[in-house]
């Protein structure tokens, strides 16, 4: 009888209701979950090193005895211990410190055989580690259990060790045990989804030696394929469900849109501006899309500041123009109130059969009785163009007549997010925007759902943003630059790549730099701080009030990257600018250079040499998004490219560029079966079924064919 892997993990030996809640916070609950957790990393230690040939600065494995132990406090630190040890082996003496772990004294004992694991540094001339991993090898002596581990497991040395993203209250040794021990009690009970034949074909492993291999690798190698296997499955079901969706295209019908032309065109009129040659084809083929029965399916390319909010904002309006509804889903609640201030702006003026266009906002932060509001007004039909967040896609949320999803910034959405909100209306059409450029093969195999609109040129009249290298000795001049441009009434921004001080210690950091820009630098000015940590409303406020211009100079971390569009703003100082990606400092760069004025781009930083140098060359020679996307192919090789949650795809762990070919193996595969079993209904493909259930929600709206 295999064992039921789905079961609560809160059971499991060790476990209870504790932990399972910081389990349940990494959105682990079933001990299935855990089997999918898998490492963020590996470390090898394999490889035992002598003291006496220790680097400096390199995570390293040693083999020694312990000659001497320490327990004592720290100097000026109140109530901090610090527990300290020397291991020596025949080349040579190591130092060990372990901060606030006073128990370890009953496990680190003098003459004890160790395996420490930890970054090398150096004590004057000694080496030192500082809480390094540590594995006693003498078992006999030892009188049981450790606190955190227990000796002789192997699995915290001499081997690869995985190391998982964790957080407080779950330490790695505490979960490698958890892990081994649900592996060697359930892994049995494990489904493989991917059929046979599959597997054989594409020489894959099965899953059980697959996730135990993701877990505790053999080797290397065997690491490989089983990380070869977890990504094809990924990458198949993921195909599966796009496949799925393309059959069901082909046979549904969607809704056929009837654009008022009268009224589009008073819309069109009404805006600020004139649209661009390439907003005007890319609506064309968004009109006629919205015009046939088949669902639209269309990607929206187009740089920072290609102005794609306002194609997007001409579809809703054919939707409104239909009597239906439009939803448009963007990231962040800043990014949804700039969007619904736009909307509202821009169709104040017009109005459809005698009656206004009436657009709503829901976000998060709205109070229930405001939302219970929106939820009546878009039920009942009287609400025409929903904004939001995240918080569209709760259950709450029912439409009475959907017809257009609009997804904004979309690589920070999921597939499976785009398409639930898509499942909210019958077939609705779907514009999904982004400014990240892909490579054409790239999007046509990692968007294979979708069609692709390029809006390649930005709207005229706008000045090109003048971007300059400065290093840490012109920080005076910087300085005066931003006094100079704030005096004749400009706004600023200066970013940063950390909050606060303590996470690394060489860089200047975001509250710090507030402190002193404000107090001391530019007393005479507002200044504002606007970063990850600040509570979602504040930062609005924060938000609200440079948008305003009641803020002078905005210090800010990435968190101002995505879509935020203050024209008043004309400058933008990024500091340890070498510690940006590129694409990450383009879109930064995005946010200026909107305006009437001249705007000017200054990256701080010592770096002009290597990688960085190279990265920080290209922002002051390139404006152009796509561009620059391709240099930074070129300078980091695609294995960086996609960074995390970079590709579009979050739920897949993959590189599609590194993974290309296993992508279209697993498209071809997915789409063969789905030819020979188009509702999943063979006995052996239940299995595949049944997980789409449950990753996917909205599965069966899609699978059913119309
Ligand atoms: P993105 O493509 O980065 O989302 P936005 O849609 O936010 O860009 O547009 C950036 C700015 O350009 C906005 O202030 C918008 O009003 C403006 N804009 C859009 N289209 C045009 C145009 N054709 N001419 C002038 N300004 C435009
Ligand atoms: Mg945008």
């Amino acid at each position: 009888m295999p064992k039921d892997i789905f079961g609560d993990i809160r059971y499991l030996k060790g476990v209870g209701l504790k932990r399972s809640a910081l389990f349940n916070k990494l959105e682990i609950n079933s001990i299935e979950d855990i089997f999918y957790y898998f490492p963020r990393r590996y470390e090898d230690r394999t490889v035992i090193s002598g003291i006496g040939s220790l680097v400096p600065g390199e995570h390293q494995t040693v083999r020694a005895r312990i000659i001497r132990v320490k327990e004592r406090p720290v100097f000026r630190q109140r109530g901090m211990r610090i527990f300290e040890a020397v291991a020596q082996d025949p080349t040579g003496r190591l130092s060990c410190v372990w901060f606030n772990q006073p128990y370890l004294k009953n496990y680190i004992i003098i003459d004890k055989e160790v395996t420490l694991y930890g970054k090398v540094g150096l004590y004057g001339n000694i080496p030192q580690m500082q809480n390094p991993e540590y594995e006693v090898l003498d078992s006999r002596s030892s009188d049981g259990a450790e606190p955190s581990g227990q000796s002789n497991d192997s699995l915290n040395s001499a081997r690869i060790i995985p190391v998982y993203s964790l957080m407080e209250g779950l330490s790695q040794r505490m979960f490698r045990r958890l892990v081994k021990a649900c592996l060697d009690e359930y892994l049995s009970g494990i489904i493989d989804i991917l059929p046979y034949d599959i597997r054989e074909r594409n020489h894959l492993l099965n899953i059980a030696s697959a996730v135990l291999n993701m877990h505790f690798p053999q080797d290397a190698l065997h690491q490989e394929e089983a990380y070869r296997r977890i990504i094809f499955e990924e990458c198949f079901l993921m195909q599966l469900i796009f496949g799925l969706k393309r059959y069901k295209a082909d046979k549904i019908t969607g809704i056929a849109h009837k654009p008022n032309e009268d009224f589009l065109k008073s819309f069109e009129q009404g805006l600020p501006f004139k649209l661009t040659d390439s907003q005007k084809k890319v609506i064309a083929q968004i009109k006629k899309d919205m015009s046939s029965p088949r669902p639209m399916y269309r990607l929206l390319e187009g740089d920072v500041g290609s102005g794609k909010t306002v194609v997007a904002l001409y579809g809703c309006m054919i939707a409104v123009s239909g009597a239906a509804q439009a939803v448009f889903m963007a990231p962040t609640e800043i990014l949804a109130q700039q969007h619904y201030k736009n909307i509202k702006h821009q169709t104040s003026n017009i109005k459809y059969n005698n009656s206004p266009v009436n657009a709503a906002l829901l976000t998060g932060s709205l109070s229930r009785e405001e939302k219970e509001k929106v939820y009546a007004g878009i039920k009942e039909g009287d609400i025409n163009i929903l904004v939001g967040t995240h918080a569209l896609l709760q259950e709450g949320v029912e439409f009475k007549r959907l017809s257009l999803v609009v997804i904004d910034e979309q690589h920070k959405f999921g597939v499976y997010q785009r398409m639930n909100l898509a499942a909210k209306g019958s077939n609705p059409d779907c514009l999904i925007m982004t400014a990240t450029p892909i490579p054409r093969t790239l999007a046509l195999t990692i968007y294979s759902d979708l069609d692709i609109s390029t809006i390649n040129e930005l709207p005229s009249g706008r000045i090109p943003v003048k971007t300059y290298l400065a290093g840490e000795d012109r920080r005076g001049w910087v300085y005066d630059f931003i006094r100079q441009s704030l005096q004749s009434g400009r706004q600023a921004y200066i970013v940063y790549p950390i909050i606060d001080e303590s996470e690394k210690l060489e860089l200047k950091s975001a509250k710090a730099m507030y402190e002193d820009l404000k107090k001391n630098v530019f007393s005479d000015f507002k200044v504002g701080l606007i970063h990850g940590k600040i509570k979602q409303k504040e930062r609005d406020k924060v938000m609200a009030s440079f948008r305003k211009g009641e803020i002078d100079l905005l210090v800010s971390t990435v968190v101002i990257e995505v879509g935020i569009d203050v024209a008043n703003a004309s400058v933008m100082v990024i500091e340890h600018a070498e510690r940006f990606g590129l694409s990450q400092l383009h879109q930064l760069r995005g946010r200026i250079g909107r305006g009437a004025h001249q705007s000017h781009c200054i990256l701080l930083s010592d770096a002009v040499s290597g990688e960085s140098g190279q990265r920080l060359k290209v922002m002051v020679e390139q404006s152009d998004g796509f561009k620059i996307a391709e240099r930074d192919l070129e300078i980091r090789g695609p294995g960086e490219f996609f960074g995390a949650r970079q590709h579009g795809i979050p739920e897949l762990r993959v590189n599609p560029l590194e993974n290309m070919e296993l992508l279209q193996a697993a498209r071809k595969e997915a789409d063969a079966l789905i030819k020979k079993d188009p509702f999943l209904g063979l006995r052996q493909n239940t299995g595949l079924a049944d997980i789409l259930k449950r990753r996917f929600p909205d599965y069966e709206k899609i699978a059913e064919a119309g």
